[in-house]
């Protein structure tokens, strides 16, 4: 499943209820405690309806996301489309080697 898929992604926050919005208040002040390098133009704070999770994503398609305290990278893989925090992206050689890679620079 998709981040991007348009029916279930929305920035609208009238649409998120009172969790959602203070999971998008922990992102922003993480965002300001540490602004990460992942994010530029264009940056929105998105809910997926169908998941539940609230992340950052800027105009590029980078997702971050909390991970426990921490505001986080939250890549897909460009080779299969698996989807997690650097850690978790480990079961498959493609993940392992984008990973590798974007861990490189
Ligand atoms: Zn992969």
């Amino acid at each position: 499943m998709s981040a991007y898929n348009s029916d279930i992604v929305t920035s609208d926050l009238s649409r998120f209820g009172y969790r959602e919005l203070k999971m998008a208040a922990e992102l922003l002040a993480a965002y300001c405690d540490n602004p990460p390098n992942f994010l530029s133009d264009g940056l929105t704070v998105m809910l997926n309806m169908h998941s539940g999770y609230v992340f950052l994503s800027d105009e590029d398609f980078n997702v971050g996301m909390m991970n426990g305290k921490t505001l986080e990278q939250y890549h897909s893989c460009p080779e299969c489309g698996s989807e997690g925090f650097a850690e978790e992206l480990n079961e498959s050689d493609c993940c392992r080697a984008y990973i590798a890679d974007f861990l490189k620079d």
